[in-house]
């Protein structure tokens, strides 16, 4: 596949749910992950929960495209942990969220992900009902480093990210309506490093190297941009050879010059998304930030409030290029998740950063 390097707007991941029973919708991701792609690819007919689950991630994910974001992410809904580990045999889940190692672990299934596979499935349907030619997309997967913290040991790692190269391989489709442009490793727990988690021991660091190394090598083999979402960014990712993106916090520090010597590109966080300090910020204290909270339930929502605005995001934008130069700049979007939000603040947030991409783009005579 050919890479496009010209700068687009881009999305974390998760969104928060609008009118969905969660239960349900998770049943029809776990039943539409172990469904045989050739029974539904020869039209046989999928089981009621599966099509409800298609049916609420679509119209998440649709919601992403028409807030004009050019590369949304699929919609993350479920569990960013047990979205992953269900996935796998050999562990079993224990008392207070604990998992215990039985055997080696493996895939229970063919290793796709159903939000990747509801967009497969439904592609012509999408770009018809959003009037585009063909849909760009994101894939989030949740990192080795990540999955093997939540079972509780490092020496699950290598069995892991065997598994999630066979996950991340599936994932990327190239058709007529759809295309896979990013896979993104979430790795946030590198900010707090917790145990057995220690960055200074040469042996963990060596596991991680090698580890994010064969997850990333599927995308960056097949022409599609391999990417870290991190919260803090150690000096191993550099190491990572088939990492290309770079996707981080605003205060996660990072220099040009690892940039250009390393030859790996970066997402601009334009919006900080941490909506619990931002509040504060706006509103001066606790309890006018718990009665924008009250309101927001009650549906009565002031976007000001919630989303920073377009001027500011400009101007982040604009010193990310000034400061690591328009080529290593590649995409730009909220800086994390937004499952916190209340649903239209989060909307109206895509939409500022789009907008704020977009006018960039025009007034600098990016292409
Ligand atoms: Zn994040």
């Amino acid at each position: 596949m050919t890479q496009d390097f010209s700068l687009k707007s881009l999305d974390v991941g998760s969104l928060p749910h609008m009118d969905i029973k969660i239960d349900v919708y998770n049943e029809g991701a776990v039943l539409l992950e172990k469904t045989p792609s050739l029974v539904y690819l020869l039209r046989r007919e999928l089981p009621e929960q599966a099509l409800y689950f298609i049916k609420k991630h679509n119209e998440h994910f649709i919601n992403k495209i028409i807030a004009d974001i050019e590369v949304p992410c699929y919609a993350q809904l479920r569990d960013m942990i047990s979205q992953f580990l269900q996935k796998f045999k050999g562990i079993r889940r224990a008392d207070r969220g604990k998992y215990e190692v039985l055997d080696k672990i493996s895939l229970v299934d063919e290793g796709k992900i159903a939000e990747v596979e509801a967009i497969r499935l439904y592609a012509k349907n999408i770009c018809e009902r959003c009037g585009i030619r063909r849909i760009e997309f994101k894939v989030c997967i949740t990192g080795p480093v990540e999955l093997s913290l939540a079972i509780g040991t490092l020496h699950v790692m290598e069995d892991i990210s065997r598994s999630l190269a066979v996950i991340a391989k599936n994932a990327i489709i190239n058709t007529k309506y759809a295309k896979t442009v990013v896979v993104t490793f979430d790795e946030p727990s590198f900010l707090f490093s917790p145990p057995p988690l220690n960055l200074e021991n040469e042996d963990t660091r060596d596991l991680i190297v090698k580890n994010l190394e064969r997850v990333m090598h599927p995308a960056k083999s097949h022409g599609v941009f391999s990417a870290i979402h991190i919260h803090a960014s150690p000096d191993i990712i550099w190491d990572v050879r088939s990492l290309d993106v770079i996707e981080a916090h605003t205060d996660a520090h990072i220099e040009k010059k690892d940039l250009e010597k390393y030859d790996k590109f970066l997402k601009a966080p334009i919006a900080r998304t941490d909506i619990d300090n931002l509040l504060l910020e706006k509103l001066g204290d606790k309890e006018k930030v718990a009665k924008a909270w009250s309101n927001a339930r009650k549906g009565k929502i002031d976007v000001d409030i919630w989303c920073e605005d377009e001027k500011l995001m400009k101007n982040r934008l604009l010193d990310y290029i000034r400061k690591f130069g328009e080529e290593r700049v590649i995409f730009a979007g909220p800086e994390c998740g937004l499952r916190a939000y209340p649903p239209i603040a989060a909307i109206e947030l895509l939409k500022r950063v789009s907008r704020v991409v977009r006018e960039v783009k025009r007034r600098y005579g990016m292409k």
